[in-house]
């Protein structure tokens, strides 16, 4: 089967998680550390409020600061949820209907990998509603594929220290669950 948007969706673009549990609050766009720059650029230019943070960290001792390996661009809503470059206000809609990305073309890496996502082999998010209808897609991925490689050979982890950034950010009532800061992944 072929992958297609479904017709109005802009769920990925909206929805954001708690990851991997809701101690680390909800989590952003995954951006690399080289896209970072571009990004908050793009924002400056577009005029757009944006709020990056760290994502994942490595650290070759366990009591050093960790080493930024990717950040993550964080929704606009108090709940974490929507990217701050989806124009929700327009009534102008993406070929498939959804709401607009105001830098589709310069988007994230990760957003151009998606629905695709980094496990063993590498499988469609469940939480994308193509594969809650459809389950599989065999067609339609070449550039999903070949951006999240990209991804893939930019997080080499070469440190015994992983660390994972709480955002402390998520809906009112977790707030007295949710950490901020460098959480050692164990
Ligand atoms: S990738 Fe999946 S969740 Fe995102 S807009 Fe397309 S169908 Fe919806
Ligand atoms: S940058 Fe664009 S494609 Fe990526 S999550 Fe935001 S609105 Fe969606």
């Amino acid at each position: 089967m072929e992958f297609k948007c479904i017709q109005d969706c802009s769920q990925c673009c909206i929805e954001r998680e708690y990851y991997p549990s809701k101690k680390f609050g909800k989590i952003g766009v995954l951006i690399l550390p080289e896209e970072k720059q571009r990004i908050e650029k793009l924002a400056r230019q577009k005029e757009i409020k944006i709020n990056i943070l760290p994502r994942i960290g490595i650290s070759y001792e366990q009591n050093e600061q960790p080493t930024v390996l990717a950040y993550q661009m964080m929704g606009v809503e108090n709940n974490g949820n929507t990217c701050p470059f989806l124009d929700t206000k327009t009534e102008n809609r993406s070929p498939h209907g959804g709401y607009p990305c105001r830098v589709y073309v310069d988007r994230p890496l990760a957003c151009m990998a998606f629905p695709l996502v980094q496990t063993e082999p590498i499988e469609l998010d469940e939480k994308c509603k193509f594969c809650k209808e459809h389950g599989f897609a065999n067609e339609g991925l070449n550039s999903e594929m070949e951006s999240l490689l990209k991804i893939q050979t930019k997080m080499k982890i070469d440190a015994p220290y992983i660390w994972r950034f709480a955002t402390g950010i998520g809906k009112e009532e977790d707030k007295n669950q949710i950490k901020t800061g460098w959480i050692l992944d164990e």
